[in-house]
């Protein structure tokens, strides 16, 4: 999906935009003229839960064990074995999953989610 890009209405400079939930804020650099819109993104509107499932790893590192420890709420040795055998770890709102993937991410853990995660 291609991002939309607003013009600003004075003098027709590409706007900053600003996500202040629910509000789009846009302000132009150039005039400084600003316009508050409301949007709601689609991941707003999303309803669905959506489950995040390790890919089993055989040597996480503390790193990743703490961060699935946070994540999960069990203690080191039951996150170690969700890592070494490939778990869900998380069921929810798509919101909430987009915030915790990027902590995998960053610790380089392997997950997938069901269904599809489009964001
Ligand atoms: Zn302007």
């Amino acid at each position: 999906m291609e991002k939309r890009k607003y013009n600003c209405p004075e003098c027709g400079t590409i706007m900053n935009e600003t996500y202040e939930k629910p509000s789009l804020i846009l302000s132009c650099p150039k005039c400084g003229c600003k316009i508050a819109t409301t949007r709601w993104e689609e991941i707003d509107l999303d309803d669905k839960e959506y489950e995040i499932v390790l890919v089993a790893n055989n040597s996480p590192t503390l790193d990743q064990i703490k961060v699935v420890s946070n994540i999960t709420g069990v203690n080191f040795i039951k996150s170690k074995e969700i890592i070494v055998t490939g778990k869900p770890i998380f069921k929810g709102n798509p919101i909430q999953v987009k915030d915790i993937i990027k902590t995998l991410k960053e610790k380089l853990l392997d997950y997938s989610i069901s269904p599809e995660f489009p964001y």
